[in-house]
């Protein structure tokens, strides 16, 4: 699914420079002029990244950073001038996850960006403490953690997965975007224990389009491949 990164900056060509190169980059960007209402858009919608101007002549950057993490653990990216380096150790201590200084280069940007989101969607994987040995994938808004067996959402909430659903699951994620046969899929989840009810592995998907929120009459995740099986069509990326 599209990231949707919000941007609060005063400045007008800062963040028209900021909404192309990031729309450019396959984000949906939202352009703020300052940080009103920020806080309702992010307990309201879905609001993945914010790219956060510390001078603002209301409210100052730093005022809205403390303001969200009253509520939030959304990803906050502070830019600040290149002389206040206090104002970015205070932004980090008070919960800013990265900070970039003026003027930088949109792939600069671009990068930070890219970085912090693969970050908070590793923090949504498992126990920190396990983290070199963990391995997730990350898809759409979902990240299925292989080494617990859990699937979360955007929010980090667990999904509760039967362990013919999980294996099912890490077989199509692990093998995506390449057409599986249900003979190959009946392999993956049941090994030699494979149940003689030949539908299972079409009611198993069903299921899992469920959870997943996948519309089965015209799904986007798993798609049905005629007289092939099943293709996990959306991109994986391991975390
Ligand atoms: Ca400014």
């Amino acid at each position: 699914m599209t990231k949707h990164v919000t941007i609060v900056e005063d400045d007008p060509d800062v963040r028209s420079l900021l909404t192309r190169s990031l729309g450019a980059d396959g984000y949906q960007v939202t352009a703020l002029e300052n940080g009103d209402g920020i806080d309702a858009m992010i307990a309201a919608g879905h609001v993945d990244l914010v790219i956060l101007d510390i001078g603002l002549p209301d409210v100052d950057g730093l005022t809205i950073t403390q303001q969200i993490r009253r509520n939030s653990d959304v990803a906050i990216i502070i830019v600040s001038g290149r002389g206040d380096l206090a104002d970015r150790v205070v932004g980090l201590e008070i919960g800013a996850d990265d900070y970039i200084t003026k003027p930088f280069e949109p792939r600069e940007i671009l990068a930070r960006v890219r970085s912090v989101l693969r970050r908070d969607a590793r923090a949504r994987c498992g126990t920190p403490a396990l983290s070199e040995h963990h391995v997730c994938y990350e898809f759409d808004d979902w990240v299925l953690d292989a080494t617990t067996h859990t699937l979360s959402d955007s929010a980090g909430r667990p999904v509760v997965l039967t362990s013919g659903e999980y294996r099912m699951l890490e077989a199509l994620v692990t093998r995506a975007n390449r057409v599986l046969s249900r003979d190959q899929l009946m392999d993956a989840c049941y090994g030699n224990n494979a149940p003689a009810f030949d539908r299972s592995i079409d009611v198993c998907v069903g299921r899992l389009r469920r959870k997943l929120n996948d519309d089965a009459r015209n799904p986007r995740i798993i798609r049905t491949v005629r007289n092939g099986g099943y293709i996990f069509a959306t991109r994986v990326t391991r975390i």
